[in-house]
């Protein structure tokens, strides 16, 4: 099953391949690599021709690289330099017009790639990045099958949630509570940001310890099958929310629901962010949202689409998208609830647990 669509994925491309006259494609970021082969290593080239596709890799990964690209890539090991390997495969044909990842090629490897001299190299953007956007079923399950992972996690955490205890502590157990449950990574770096702190959209976990009646934001992933889950929830630890902060939940949250209502394939990332953006607006908030609405979520915890005031693209029905809405206010604390859905013709369905009533913790 696995292989099959690999070389749906792998034949797809190629058609791109010719639609850019391109002889052949090389690519060299991670997650392409591994959404094309099944390859999870952190050293590859990948050379895709017309009737070829080889990985190129290293000594590490002689034992991993054909176990899991079996049947999608052959695989040459190299034991010093993956670029002078490129160069000895191409130079067995005539020079070809190679495509390569603009978007992923350090300045060093694009030095290399210039030196080639067997190929002419074409700058080519997001060409595997946009048949990644729509998802197949088991790649929406996994997504899905991620968030069940990480809501158990997190059902298991907030009952032990106490005041007093601080920010990493938390964090510290959502993540152990994460791997148990089989997650096979942190996507990013957990964020448990409390009181004052949680405006900090993308706030470290500290030493501070969380005093009673404050917010308490976690925003965290889970991986499974290699794709990720991304939640947030905002709660208030050890006391009853404030009329203050029940107003500023209930915005949100208004806002949250608004988007995932009226979320359809074809719209533009601008206007899936205005859902959103207009109610808290309205509420007189405006300023205070100051990032996107959403961004696509797969292989990559960032992903194509963006729901952004500054994304004019249409989003396709297949997409699998985050909708993160947030209030954010320096020196009192900020809300965001974010939760995951898949783009169905007819419109958003939830692959988290989406529930946005307040939670009070003890
Ligand atoms: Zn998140
Ligand atoms: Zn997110």
């Amino acid at each position: 099953m696995e292989s099959d669509r690999r070389l749906d994925r792998q034949a797809a491309l190629r058609r791109r391949l010719e639609v850019l006259a391109l002889d052949a494609l090389l690519i060299s970021h991670g997650p392409n690599v591994r959404y094309l082969t099944g390859f999870t290593g952190s050293a590859g080239l990948l050379l895709l021709t017309p009737d070829r596709t080889l990985l190129i890799t290293d000594f590490r990964y002689t034992e991993q690289a054909p176990e899991e690209t079996r049947g999608a890539a052959d695989v040459a090991t190299e034991g010093s330099n993956l670029w002078d390997r490129l160069r000895r495969v191409l130079e067995t044909g005539p020079r070809r017009r190679l495509g390569f990842e603009r978007d992923h090629l350090t300045v060093r490897d694009a030095e290399r790639l210039s030196r080639l001299e067997v190929a002419e190299p074409v700058p080519t953007s997001e060409l595997v990045e946009s048949e990644r956007v729509i998802k197949d079923a088991g790649e929406v399950e996994a997504i899905r099958a991620a968030a069940a992972l990480a809501h158990a996690a997190l059902a298991e955490l907030l009952p032990t949630v106490r005041a007093g205890e601080t920010e990493r502590e938390v964090a510290a157990r959502l993540e152990l509570a994460l791997r148990r449950r089989g997650s096979e990574w942190h996507p990013f770096q957990t964020i448990v940001a409390a009181g004052p702190r949680s405006a900090l959209p993308h706030a470290r976990a500290t030493a501070r310890p969380i005093g009673r009646g404050e917010w308490l934001l976690i925003d965290f992933g889970a991986e499974l099958d290699g794709y990720c889950a991304d939640i947030t929830r905002t709660v208030i630890v050890g006391g009853k929310a404030d009329g203050r902060q029940r107003e500023i939940y209930r915005i949100v949250a208004e806002a949250q629901r608004a988007a995932i209502a009226g979320l359809r394939p074809g719209m533009s990332g601008r206007d899936a962010d205005a859902l959103a953006r207009d109610v808290i607006e309205a509420a007189g908030y405006g300023e205070a949202f100051g990032h996107s609405l959403g961004h696509g979520l797969g292989l990559e915890i960032h992903e194509a689409p963006r729901l952004a005031r500054t994304a004019r693209e249409p989003i396709p029905a297949g997409a699998v998208v985050t909708v993160e809405p947030g209030i954010y206010l320096q020196g009192w604390g900020g809300v965001r609830i974010e939760d995951d859905v898949y783009l169905a013709a007819d419109g958003a369905r939830g692959l988290t647990d989406i529930r946005t009533e307040l939670l009070e913790l003890h």
